[in-house]
């Protein structure tokens, strides 16, 4: 099991590497000079934004390339680094919860006049808008991540 202060240390730098808008992270500044920049850039939604940014980028690479130990250290070091960055700012759990798949609520199968399924109906369960499926997974409100669980009722198959 990895340490959970290694990826704070990516967090950290990826975070910088968004907000900075560079092409490549810096590892040459110590930490600790990290952390004052990360504390010193103003706090505002674009900030938070590319912090949620930096943490989905960090984890999605943790889980592909390191597997569930690893992930569940990652965790660690994501919890250090919100209390970095202010963890409760709503704006920052909000733009990361997002690029979580959730399920859709009151999920229903749309049948066409042959009685053939053709689409999906629900419910955001984010921000409760009523939500027909088209080729995006997002909510067209709110941009969460939706998961319509095709496999379950086979629309369109067959
Ligand atoms: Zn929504």
């Amino acid at each position: 099991m990895g340490c959970p202060d290694i990826y704070y240390e990516r967090f950290v730098r990826e975070a910088d590497r968004l907000i900075t808008y560079s092409w490549n992270t810096d590892k040459v500044t110590p930490l600790e000079e990290m952390e004052q920049r990360i504390s010193g850039y103003k706090h505002n939604s674009d900030f938070y934004f590319n912090c949620g940014i930096a943490a989905a980028h960090v984890l999605d690479n943790v889980q592909e390339e390191e597997g569930g130990d690893a992930f569940n250290a990652a965790l660690g070091g994501l919890s250090e680094f919100e209390s970095l960055i202010g963890n409760d700012d709503e704006d920052f759990c909000e733009v990361y919860d997002k690029q979580i798949a959730k399920p859709v609520e009151d999920k229903k199968v749309i049948k066409d006049l042959n009685g053939n399924p053709y689409t999906m109906e629900g419910t955001c369960p984010t921000c409760g808008a009523y939500l027909t499926m088209h080729g995006s997974y997002y909510c067209s409100w709110c941009g969460q991540y939706l998961d319509w669980d095709i496999k379950e009722t086979d629309v369109g198959d067959e």
